[in-house]
Formats: structure tokens, sequence, C-alpha cells
């Protein structure tokens, strides 16, 4: 309306209508382009919006990845995770701690064992990190807890089960101590034979003789201690099994070895190894298995016995049995027989040269091998020992 006011009023009608028409037209060209522009914004603002969404959803989705990363190697860690909230109540545990602890603790005052709970209570007033050795009953396993402040009075529970480094610890602790003592012992013998031998040899021959036979008889004693030791710790971190091994024929020739040995122990050594038997290992090992079998037997045979050895193949299985008539295993004393150093007769094993390490040897061997060695034995009637080992696999190898 403003607009036809303005207009000059000598224009005729035609050119109003013009004139109108254009004044519309601009007017509609300028809405169009208002709306194009709005139009734009609008798209822009919600792909913006759109993007925003699609970068929280990926970010979710990594996140939650992430969770069930973390939750899979805290599941299956070998160490208890405990996380306790600042109330000290449970805000997380693994499967291991449970496993470690026999249950899932609510709260620290559900930890077990009494140790454990204190060492946790004393870093959440501390908030120094401590590290504590404690035992748990029934069934009875060592475990290293440490316990360290995890920020807003948190605190973090690592708890590491170590009754088995402990054993093996322990073990090692008292094979050292029997090994010196059965080191002593001989090595004492020497000395003193040493002593007298001097003191007697211008006098009196005859006891030089006497003991310089003892001297003697003490230093193999010494020296076949220390090559079964140095056997045991070679064997201890395995055998060698690059090499097939014919059984049936490592075992003859080893018994050949001992044939005068029977003889003058007046026993009967009989062997049986008629089919090849071939299994993949170390030769040397295997024949360190044989003697000492074969030996024992025959150290444990009273005159008049007999030793019996087979070498049987199955399909899968190479069967070596020793068995003799001697004097016999106590039943109590059949687990044992394998450990270290173990006798059931010192004296009898001193008398014969024994070491108390060889049927040691004969299952580090077997083992080492994947196979196994076992014992029955009446008192008084004889022993029977026998190795299973694995065929060697490479068919047509026999
Ligand atoms: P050792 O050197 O004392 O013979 P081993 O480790 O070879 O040691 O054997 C451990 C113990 O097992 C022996 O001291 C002996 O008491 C017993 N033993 C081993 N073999 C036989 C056997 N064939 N007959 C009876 N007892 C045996």
């Amino acid at each position: 309306m403003n607009a036809l006011r303005m207009l000059p009023v000598d224009m005729d009608a035609g050119t109003i209508v013009v004139v109108v028409l254009g004044i519309v037209a601009v007017g509609c060209l300028g809405a169009l382009l208002a709306f194009a522009v709005t139009r734009s914004k609008v798209e822009e603002a919600r792909g913006r919006a759109d993007s925003a969404t699609a970068d929280l959803a990926s970010r979710e989705e990594a996140a939650r990845e992430q969770r069930a990363v973390q939750d899979l190697i805290l599941a299956s860690m070998q160490e208890g995770v405990l996380l306790l909230d600042p109330e000290l109540g449970t805000a997380f545990a693994n499967a291991a701690l449970e496993r470690h602890l026999g249950s899932r603790p609510a709260s620290v005052s559900q930890l077990f064992p009494l140790d454990l709970r204190e060492a946790v209570r004393e870093v959440a007033e501390s908030s120094a990190p401590i590290t504590v050795e404690v035992e748990r009953s029934a069934p009875s396993r060592w475990l290293r807890v440490t316990a360290a402040p995890a920020g807003d009075g948190s605190v973090l529970v690592v708890v590491t089960d170590i009754t088995d480094a402990r054993r093996i610890e322990s073990v090692r602790r008292d094979f050292v101590a029997n090994a010196s003592h059965e080191l002593k012992t001989p090595a004492a013998s020497i000395q003193a034979a040493a002593e007298t031998l001097r003191s007697v040899v211008d006098d009196d021959p005859e006891a030089v003789t006497r003991f310089a036979t003892q001297l003697e008889r003490e230093a193999l004693r010494l020296s076949r201690i220390v090559a079964d030791l140095l056997d045991l710790s070679r064997l201890e971190s395995g055998s060698e099994l690059s090499e097939r091994v014919r059984l049936d024929a490592l075992v003859r020739e080893e018994a050949e070895r001992y044939e005068d040995q029977a003889r003058e122990a007046n026993v009967r050594l009989t062997v049986q190894a008629p089919t090849p038997a071939t299994v993949r290992g170390a030769a040397r090992d295997l024949s360190l298995l044989a003697r000492n079998l074969i030996d024992n037997a025959i150290r444990y045979t009273r005159p008049g016995g007999v030793v019996d050895i087979r070498v049987e193949k199955s399909r899968d299985e190479v069967e070596l049995t020793v068995s003799d008539s001697g004097v016999g295993i106590p039943v109590r004393d059949l687990p044992r027989v394998f450990e270290r150093f173990y006798r059931v007769d010192r004296a009898r094993s001193r008398e014969t040269g024994g070491t108390g390490l060889g049927l040691s040897i004969v299952r580090h061997v077997a083992e080492n091998h994947g196979g196994s060695v076992s014992v029955t034995s009446e008192l008084g009637a004889g022993s029977t020992f026998v190795v299973r080992l694995p065929t060697a696999s490479t068919p047509g190898a026999d």
C-alpha cells in the first residue's frame, strides 16, 4: 500500500500493474532467498547434530569394547584383584580373588585371613602401600598380598598364590642341606683316614694298606655322589630328545656291562628284548636309567637270587621291566623311594656303594621322555620296576 502511494500520479494503469508485479516479484525472490538460506542453516545444524550423535555412539562403543577387554584381562589374571571403595566395601573383585580367598568378600570385614584384613585397614589409614605374606587354611595356601591406596580413600589389593614357589624353595633348601650332609660324611672319612695313614706309615705297614683302602673307598663314594648330583642337575633342565634310540639294544648292552657284577654277587641275570623297540630321546640318559635299575636290582638281591630284565613293545608304548627276587621294599616306603637321598636301609645302601640318588635319576629320565616309572614290591620276595615310554612316532621307524 505504501509503495502504491509512492508511485507518481501521472502513471497509467498498465504501468502501475507492471510496477506492482515487479515489486511482488522482487518480494517473492527475497522470500525464496531467505527461505533457502534458513533451510541450509537448518540442514547444517541437523548434520552437526547427527555427526555429534554418531560420534557419541562410536565413543560409547569404544568405551564398551575397552571395558570388555579390561574385564577379560581381569577375569583371566592369575592374580586376585580387589578394589575397595572409601568405606572399604567391595567395588570390584575378579574371579582369581575368589579362588585365592575361597569367597568374594562384601567388604573389608569379611576379609580373611586376619593378617590380610589388618594390612588393608593399615593402608586405608596410612596411605602407604604394604606387602605381606599370609597363610590361608583349608586348603592351606600361601598368598602374597600387596595393598595400595587407589585415590579418594579407595584401596587396591592384589593377591598372588606363592604356595608352589615356597614349596620349590623349601625343596631346594632341603636338597642343599642333604647334599652337603652326604658330601660331608665321606669327606670327613677321607680326612680321618689320611691323618691316620700319616701317623702309621712308619711303624705299622699293615695298617697302611687298610687305611689306604678306606681312603680309596671313601674317595670313590664321594666321586659317585658328585657324579650323580651332576647328572641330576643336568636332568632337571630336561633331556635332549633328538635321537631315535633302540631301547632293546641299549638295555642288552647295559645288562652286559653288569654281568661280572652279577656273577660276583651270585645273582642270575636274564635279558629278554626280542623285538625292536624305538623311542625318541637321549641315549645317554636312557643308559643312565637302565644302569641305575639294573645296578639296584643286583645290589638289593641276595646271593642265589635272580634279576630279570624285559623290553616289550606295544602299539604306542615301550615297557622296560626290571624285576628281582631281592630284599623288597616295605609298602610304607614305596611312594618315597624316588625322592632324592631317600633310602629304606641306609646301611645296605652305603655298604653296596649307593648314593640315594639312583631312582631319582630314573624318574627324571622317564618323565623327561614323556614316560613314567612305577614300582611294586613285596618285602623279602622282591621288587619290580616298570618304565613306560612313548614309542617313536615316525611311521616305519622300526
Ligand atoms: P641307592 O643308591 O641308595 O640305592 P636309589 O635312589 O637307587 O638309592 O634307591 C633308593 C632306595 O630304594 C634304596 O636305598 C633302597 O632302599 C630302595 N631300593 C631301590 N631299588 C631297590 C630294589 N631293587 N630292591 C629293594 N630296594 C630297592
